[in-house]
């Protein structure tokens, strides 16, 4: 983008400093409608080839690290609901967008002095993973807000440095969670070990399809498989995924 300032502005057609950001922001608004465009047909392509349907998938655009005009721009072309992980930038960025009907879901880690704060601004929660978060988050949801929804993030590598609670110790999660009632058990979500093997993306999404329909019979009201990203959502698709969570597919590569 420096770049492109930078040619725009020795460009003698272009100005003013306000010709320059308007020309930045409609070229902005054109990709991010190009990119969506182009992910749409590709989330078709994908629920048709497995006998999917399409609105059984929620498409999640991940906006961390975003500037606020971008979800703006993003919400524009049709999309509603809007993932962070990083608590103060996303506060922020929902003051500046107070007056859209954003639906926001938190993604990310979760330290215990921030449960309040995500209780209280944000709808839905994709990484609880431990009890205590659970318990917190409970005690800190409004009275008069609907339950907080939350999937419970799962670790189905197995490798104890990722976060996420271990497959063998869910089922006691899902019960405590279960009993909170300011919390609303929707599902699971599960970050694979990147992988470009087609493969191995399948059987880590698979495993988790797995674990998730066990639970289910227990807990019907589980609804959600939050499982897919920009470089996996096909196989995430082929093997169950309600829920894409897609960053830079949208919106581009992220910067550092
Ligand atoms: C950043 C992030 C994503 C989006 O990743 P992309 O590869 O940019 O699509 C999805 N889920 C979580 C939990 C993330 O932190």
């Amino acid at each position: 983008m420096a770049a492109l300032f930078f040619l725009i502005s020795r460009d003698p057609h272009y100005g003013s400093d306000r010709a320059v950001s308007a020309t930045i922001r409609a070229m902005t608004q054109h990709s991010l409608q190009n990119h969506i465009a182009k992910l749409r047909l590709r989330l078709r392509q994908s629920a048709e080839k497995y006998d999917r349907s399409e609105s059984d998938i929620l498409l999640l655009a991940v906006s961390k690290t975003r500037p606020a005009r971008d979800i703006r721009e993003a919400y524009a072309c049709g999309l509603q609901h809007f993932g962070e992980s990083y608590l103060q930038e996303a506060c922020n960025k929902m003051d500046e967008l107070a007056d859209l009907p954003v639906t926001w879901h938190f993604i990310g880690p979760i330290q215990s002095n921030k449960t309040r704060a995500i209780a209280e601004r944000f709808q839905w929660v994709h990484s609880v993973d431990r009890e205590k978060i659970a318990r917190r988050l409970n005690e800190h949801r409004p009275s008069q807000r609907p339950p907080l929804d939350v999937c419970l993030q799962v670790n189905t590598s197995g490798e104890s440095s990722k976060s996420g609670i271990a497959v063998d110790e869910l089922p006691r999660l899902a019960a405590a969670v279960d009993a909170l009632p300011m919390l609303r058990l929707r599902g699971l979500m599960a970050i694979p070990a990147a992988s470009d093997k087609v493969a191995e993306q399948h059987a880590a999404f698979a495993h988790l399809r797995a674990i998730f329909e066990s639970l289910q019979e227990r807990y019907p009201q589980m609804d959600t498989l939050s499982m897919g990203m920009s470089g996996d959502m096909d196989a995430a698709i082929a093997e169950g995924s309600t829920l894409l969570r897609i960053g830079t597919a949208i919106f581009g590569p992220r910067e550092g």
